[in-house]
């Protein structure tokens, strides 16, 4: 594989640009092309120096192969790396714009029970000109340009662990954030993870003021291991200390996204103890419905005990909300699209 043009920013673009003879100008124009999602070959400066940078840089380091379009609007984009790898990302129409979920590595290696995306354990990790692709080639398909945006918000929750690829991501959120790029504002901009602590700790001194998500799921560690292996390395409370900091740091309220099983973490007496263990912190929880795994036993929870729950957290003073679960037509969320394509495609040459 080349190296990857859209990993670099404005001034370093101009650097490399102005080593080659050519005037620093030229990395401006560069990066503002690459901004649009345009194609090396595609950029707006005389040929030669297109072709110089393509002996050096992947012309298309994320390519759209395929998108399904649900009822509801939101579509999902299977797209493919310059090394044939597939990833996924879903854009969902709001009323107040248009959020892309994004993936940040090829599976991963958490190993979570309700998961699509860790089925076949982690390929390899996306840099940060590959996260930062998926937006600009969506954006673009979808008629945005740098200016006016057709991706208005951005989530992390697609495939991979974005604090197993911690400076990657953080590269990543310098980039799309930065003036003069496509620059989608940190307010705009959700990070979810497992919980990986000292990743959260450091995060929080990045001063990068996106909207913490933590995938909680259970309201006791020993709960919690059942179905998060990684609850075993790194304890609620400890995490709920990490969540007060990056408060204290970034004055962002938080977010608990909790996942409600069958059998698992829905029942009545759990949603009271989980009011015990936030109330009174700056934080929101979402509910999340299972989206059940084929390849996994574990069932969702009733619609019914969805809002129930629900009902329970509020009447205890906790802000929550069940998340709207969208594209389920289209081949799920979580890894499965994915999943399902790979699979297919490995029958195809059986
Ligand atoms: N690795 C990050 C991002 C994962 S995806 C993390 O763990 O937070 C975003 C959310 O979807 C996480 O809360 C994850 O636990 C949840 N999730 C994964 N598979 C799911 C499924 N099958 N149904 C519902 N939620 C799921």
């Amino acid at each position: 594989m080349k190296r990857i043009l859209q990993d670099l920013g404005m001034e370093e673009i101009a650097a490399i640009v102005r080593d080659f003879g050519e005037k620093s100008f030229r990395g401006r124009q560069i990066f503002e092309g690459l901004m649009q999602g345009k194609t090396i070959a595609a950029l707006p400066v005389p040929q030669p120096l297109r072709l110089r940078l393509l002996e050096e840089f992947e012309d298309e380091p994320v390519r759209i192969v395929k998108t399904f379009l649900s009822a509801d609007g939101t579509k999902k984009y299977l797209l493919a790396l310059s090394d044939g790898n597939i990833i996924e990302s879903v854009l969902m129409h709001y009323e107040y714009g248009n959020t892309q979920c994004i993936s940040t590595q090829v599976g991963c290696r958490m190993g979570c029970k309700f998961c699509a995306s860790t089925l076949g354990g982690l390929v390899r990790n996306l840099t940060a000109g590959e996260i930062l692709s998926e937006i600009l080639v969506v954006n673009r398909a979808e008629g945005g340009s740098a200016k006016r945006r057709a991706v208005t918000n951005v989530v992390l929750m697609g495939s991979g662990e974005p604090f197993d690829n911690y400076d990657e991501v953080v590269r990543f959120l310098r980039l799309v954030t930065a003036e003069g790029g496509i620059a989608i504002s940190a307010r705009n901009i959700s990070l979810s993870t497992c919980g990986i602590v000292p990743k959260m700790l450091a995060f929080a001194e990045e001063g990068i003021p996106i909207t913490l998500t933590v995938s909680l799921h259970a309201t006791t560690d020993e709960e919690r291991e059942r179905t998060m292996p990684i609850a075993r390395a790194y304890k609620i409370k400890d995490i709920l200390a990490v969540c007060a900091r990056y408060f204290d740091r970034t004055g962002r309220r938080y977010i608990f996204e909790y996942t409600l099983i069958e059998g698992e973490n829905s029942d009545d007496a759990h949603a009271m103890a989980l009011a015990g263990l936030l109330r009174g912190r700056p934080c929101h929880v979402n509910l999340i419905r299972l989206n059940e795994v084929k390849e996994r036993s574990l069932k969702a929870a009733a619609d019914r005990q969805a809002y129930r729950f629900l009902g329970i957290l509020e009447k205890q003073g906790i802000s929550a909300t069940v998340r709207r679960s969208m594209g389920s037509d289209i081949g799920g969320a979580c890894g499965q699209l994915r999943a399902s394509y790979l699979s297919s495609h490995t029958d195809d040459e059986a």
